[in-house]
């Protein structure tokens, strides 16, 4: 694993790649701060021609409010660069498993699951509706129910744990469907728990893991990616924080990697020997590269 320093080393990487696909959180921003000089580095690949993607395992908002996002904190983007877990799975749910019009979704989770799986007519009930703090004596298997789509919910109740349970307990003809399955994701300068945690007593309670989990390092949002825009894996760089996710990804695609430092993946981690998981390169921060402009 090479780290980027130089002025020459940062240049020849860009020049390198057509395509670069980015992680958002810990390599862009950390919550709503943006790190520094990552708005200059960004317009640089943009002057130079490349093609930018944004790739994001947070479910809890869908593209628009993603877009949304960016425009406040004052990064250029665009609707059809954002993928995100929560539209991964409303994807998957049309396209590869042709989900049933008399079947609908529960969903553990926020918005941004309900809105992408309402943009690709999918019906569901749950998320954000579900009153978390109702008895558990009210529930109730629904024969409408099809799917459990769960992400992370920031209104986990043991209500939700049980209705989730009883709509997939000896139903394995449903689906259960995980958004991700980040252990902890980055927010006001520490961890919090992430939809893989949270997504646990669950797995447990039913002794069945998820059919699927549709964020990274799953290769379906890469898959379509490559495909929509025709892109070439070898002129691709994927940039994230995180091994287990973002850089997996990459290079089950065979993309190359850079892993920046900025994230939950701290420099010793990265080059110990017991990491099995190597990034192509790597670099204190993606605003290192806003050195290229003079700025
Ligand atoms: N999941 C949640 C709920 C998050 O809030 C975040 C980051 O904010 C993530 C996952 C990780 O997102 P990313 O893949 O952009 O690092
Ligand atoms: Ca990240």
């Amino acid at each position: 694993m090479e780290k980027l320093t130089t002025a020459e080393q940062l240049n020849s990487f860009i020049d390198s790649y057509d395509n670069f696909l980015f992680d958002c959180d810990g390599v862009l921003w950390e919550g709503s701060n943006v790190f520094p000089n990552v708005r200059e580095a960004m317009q640089l690949l943009r002057t130079k021609g490349k093609r930018i993607f944004f790739v994001t395992n947070n479910s809890t908002k869908s593209r628009e409010a993603y877009l949304d996002k960016f425009k406040k904190l004052d990064i250029e983007a665009h609707l059809d660069e954002i993928f995100s877990s929560a539209f991964a799975t409303a994807a998957y749910l049309k396209n590869v498993v042709n989900f049933p019009a008399d079947k609908k979704v529960y969903i553990v989770g926020m918005s941004g699951i309900s809105e992408e799986l309402k943009a690709e007519g999918i019906r569901s009930f749950g998320g954000v509706e579900d009153d978390g703090a109702r008895s558990i004596d009210d529930i109730t298997d629904d024969p409408e129910v099809g799917a459990v789509v769960m992400g992370l919910d920031v209104n986990i109740s043991y209500y939700k744990y049980c209705k989730a349970f009883t709509f997939l307990h000896n139903h394995p003809e449903r689906l259960f469907l995980l958004t991700n399955a980040d252990s902890t994701f980055p927010t006001h300068g520490t961890l919090f728990p992430g939809a893989g945690a949270i997504a646990s007593p669950l797995i447990t309670a039913l002794e069945r893991k998820p059919d699927a989990i549709l964020g990274k390092p799953a290769q379906n949002m890469l898959e379509a990616i490559l495909a929509e825009y025709s892109l070439d894996p070898t002129k691709s760089c994927m940039i994230g924080d995180r091994l287990d996710t973002d850089i997996d990804f990459g290079n089950r695609g065979g993309l190359t990697t850079l892993c920046v430092l900025t994230g939950v993946t701290r420099e010793d981690k990265l080059l110990s020997d017991s990491n099995p998981i190597k990034a192509t390169f790597y670099v204190d921060s993606f605003g290192d590269f806003a050195s290229l402009t003079g700025s």
